[in-house]
């Protein structure tokens, strides 16, 4: 008998998600991991699959046909698409880690592991034109047969190239070549047909264009950096254990990494790091580029395709030991993993919001355990979870207090802005804020200024009858951008001419309310004429170079202002930044969440930090309407501490995350009134099963359970209601969740519903 294997086909269907069984014709070398055509269904349409197996003739496969023995005549696979195997045997193990944790399809988790260009080809290698010498030995008569009597040669181009390849005596691309002698193409061609030059082609890597933006200073660790690096060492001998490393900003928590990642790679094995996308700024990548050289891959969604796919195969090929990315960089397909780093742990964005809705964190656990490396994860404001598992000993928890060389903390100051009110100013900067600035441009330095929302204003309504203008397709309102003079929704994209009169009562009325960064832009310019101001959101940052050129020309000093949003408020490390200033830190504390506190908190803290990284102090200003908020009080003592002990006090009493963990249950629909009865007979039988489940011991575990229209009831045309589901944190939490999960899949077919464990919103 001949081989067989193992495949699962690349459609995402339940009914199709499960293995087949393929003959393996003769001389087809299939390995774990192959990416295959098939023959797939009635019609023997090919298919794109990935084998899950190898079976030797004589083994038995692990699934039995559901519809009874394996069929004699089983259909041979057509070909192999890469000539090695695009999953590792850890990838596969980890797909199906993720199908039992996240009650996802099998495909789609495998999906996460390789490019998505890779499916259907829609993409390959780049090979590029080589020339060599046909043959060295005769390279000196060749050269003099190109010469006439006099000496000349009587093509000098053809003589030109053939000199230029035997002075650098190796293979070179046709491009370096045009690039000695130009317009030698047909010089080229000649040179083939006479047989002097053979042709070949070689496979290169597209690389993103990374240019370090800060020069990579070769630092001695200070004894905390130092004591943080043996600590990380001495798990990566013992092939285990989470690490929290809480470090404040400016602490040099990232020469720790880069430290540890060296360590990894002198013990001959590979690392994995994590950061926010919003972090993997040029600067960032740009000194890990200039530490480890050609050693990294880079994996963000700000690559092409073809560098996406190239940076993943030069991982996939040994070329690169370490990767470097965003939280999909955790499936980089290393085999040899011996440590994995998350960067800002604290960050909401390592939860992916889309289908399968995994955590990187959970996953980079996951891996971590798989290979027998550390997890390293650090903050300068640890997550409560996370700084909750250091102190309670789960994680070793290693700590940077204090900046690098003894710097300051900047100082800050907060501003009541309803005291500026009252004293006359409603303009968007205080009058200490407005000093501060002028102060900073006289002084030749440079200041960041941070709001949490792009575009001119939040909202547009009518000073008559309070009529806001609403998306047409969402619930919520819409912003005015000045730029392009028209108002934009922030969750469909669609826009709308700017109305001169209410739609509502016709009155000319209409005014914007509340602050965006174009705003603010145009205070600063109307502040400081002279001033040059960069605006860093998503409307000004388009393309992957936009960033790139933007952060070049501050750090270069080309401005003397940075406005922006979130995009500005990590990682980034400008010497000549003296003066930050929040411009409004109240619209955060705003959002109906039980994180809000937390995330004020970190985001105050993580954009004071950027403020006086060299030599120079630097200061903070944060302006606010309520001054007295805990999450802004311990933001200007720089006061982690205090800050956990108060917030977890809070948690507990309300038995919030982390003693409990909240369910949500999305549904959508067009047609609202079909939506509202659908999820009122789904809650309540669902409630019926998580009884019966939970028994009477767990009836106490279910702390909140309510079904309604979501808070944010419209988006993008359909309707939203909710299922929401607050447990406490017991022995029997994972037995509800399977409830649910389970739930929800037996009755996929009725309704459209999105289950989302810990959901980062729950607008
Ligand atoms: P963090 O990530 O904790 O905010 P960084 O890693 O960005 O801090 O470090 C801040 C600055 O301090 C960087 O410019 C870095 O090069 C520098 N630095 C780090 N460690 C040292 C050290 N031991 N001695 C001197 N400078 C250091
Ligand atoms: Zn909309």
């Amino acid at each position: 008998m001949e081989h067989t294997c193992e495949v699962i086909v690349d459609i995402a269907h339940a009914n199709v998600d499960r293995l087949y069984t393929y003959l393996v014709p003769q001389d087809m070398l299939v390995q774990v991991g192959s990416h295959v055509l098939v023959p797939f269904g009635n019609g023997n349409r090919q298919r794109e699959g990935f084998v899950i197996r190898v079976i030797e003739a004589a083994e038995k496969p692990t699934e039995p046909d559901e519809k009874g023995p394996t069929p004699v005549s089983l259909k041979p696979l057509l070909r192999i698409i890469e000539p090695y195997p695009i999953l590792t045997p850890e990838q596969i193990e980890l797909a199906y880690w993720m199908q039992k944790s996240y009650y996802c399809l099998l495909v789609d988790a495998l999906r996460l592991m390789i490019p998505a260009q890779m499916r259907g080809s829609k993409i390959k290698e780049k090979i590029e034109r080589t020339i060599q010498l046909a043959k060295p030995d005769e390279v000196d008569a060749q050269l003099l047969s190109l010469l006439d009597k006099s000496g000349k040669p009587r093509a000098p181009k053809q003589y030109e190239v053939l000199e230029t390849l035997k002075t650098t005596g190796i293979e070179m691309t046709v491009s370096d070549v045009l690039a000695y002698v130009p317009d030698a193409q047909g010089a080229i061609s000649a040179l083939i047909k006479r047989g002097y030059v053979v042709e070949g082609g070689h496979v290169t890597f597209r690389r993103p264009n990374i240019s370090a933006l800060t020069v990579d200073k070769q630092v001695t660790l200070n004894a905390d950096q130092q004591h943080a690096v043996d600590a990380i060492t001495a798990a990566m001998e013992a092939k285990s254990g989470t690490l929290l490393l809480h470090g404040v900003t400016g602490s040099g928590k990232t020469e720790v990494y880069m430290h540890a990642i060296e360590r990894c790679l002198a013990s001959d094995r590979q690392a994995i790091m994590l950061v926010p996308e919003i972090s993997l700024t040029p600067q960032t990548v740009g000194l890990f580029q200039e530490r480890f050289s050609d050693g990294i891959a880079v994996l963000h969604s700000r690559l092409s395709a073809g560098e996406r796919f190239d940076e993943w195969r030069r991982i996939r090929l040994g070329k690169a030991r370490v990767a470097v990315g965003a939280r999909s960089a955790v499936f980089a397909p290393m085999q040899n993993v011996g440590l994995i780093i998350v960067d800002e742990e604290h960050e909401g964005s390592y939860q992916s919001e889309t289908v399968p809705r995994y955590n990187a964190l959970d996953v980079a656990t996951y891996r971590a355990k798989q290979f027998g490396a550390p997890l390293l994860l650090g903050s300068a404001t640890p997550s409560l979870l996370s700084y909750y598992r250091a102190l309670s000993g789960r994680y070793q928890l290693l700590e940077l207090p204090g900046r690098v060389q003894n710097r300051p903390l900047p100082e800050v100051e907060i501003i009541d802005m309803r005291q500026e009110f009252q004293a006359g100013n409603n303009g968007i900067f205080s009058g200490k804020l407005a000093q501060y600035l002028g102060e900073c441009l006289e002084r030749g330095q440079q200041a960041m200024l941070f709001i949490n929302r792009r575009g001119y204003s939040t909202f547009v309504s009518c000073r008559n009858c309070g009529h806001v203008v609403l998306c047409d397709d969402c619930d919520i309102s819409m912003t005015y951008h000045k730029g392009e003079n028209r108002l934009r929704c922030h969750f469909c994209g669609s826009v709308k001419p700017l109305p001169t009169k209410c739609p509502a009562c016709g009155k000319p009325f209409i005014k914007y309310f509340g602050i965006g960064t174009e705003q603010v832009e145009e205070a600063l310019h109307n502040l400081f004429p002279k001033a040059v101001t960069l605006r860093m959101d998503t409307d000004t940052i388009r393309t992957k170079d936009t960033m790139q050129q933007m952060l070049g020309a501050f750090a270069r000093g080309e401005a003397q202002f940075l406005v922006g949003t979130q995009m500005i408020a990590k990682g980034h490390d400008f010497p000549n930044v003296t003066l930050v200033g929040v411009v409004a830190a109240d619209s955060t504390l705003l959002i109906p969440d039980y994180r809000s506190t937390e995330r004020t908190f970190q985001l105050l803290t993580q954009v004071a930090g950027r403020a006086g990284r060299d030599e120079t102090p630097g200061r903070v200003v944060i302006q606010t309407y309520s001054p007295a908020h805990p999450a802004i009080r311990f933001a200007k003592g720089h006061d982690y501490k205090s800050f956990y002990t108060y917030e977890l006090e809070q948690r507990k009493k309300a038995i919030f995350p982390p003693f409990s963990l909240f369910i949500r249950i999305l549904f959508s629909s067009d047609d609202e009134s079909a939506l509202a009865s659908g999820v009122s007979a789904y809650a309540e039988q669902l409630k019926l099963a998580l009884d019966e489940r939970l028994g009477d011991a767990g009836k106490k575990d279910i702390l909140l359970y309510s079904a309604s229209p979501a808070p944010i009831k419209r988006k993008q045309r359909a309707y939203r209601y909710q299922i929401l589901i607050k447990l406490l944190r017991t022995a029997r939490l994972s037995s509800a969740i399977q409830t649910i999960y389970t739930f929800a899949a037996d009755h996929r077919d009725e309704l459209f519903a999105m289950v989302e464990v810990n959901p980062q919103d729950m607008l």
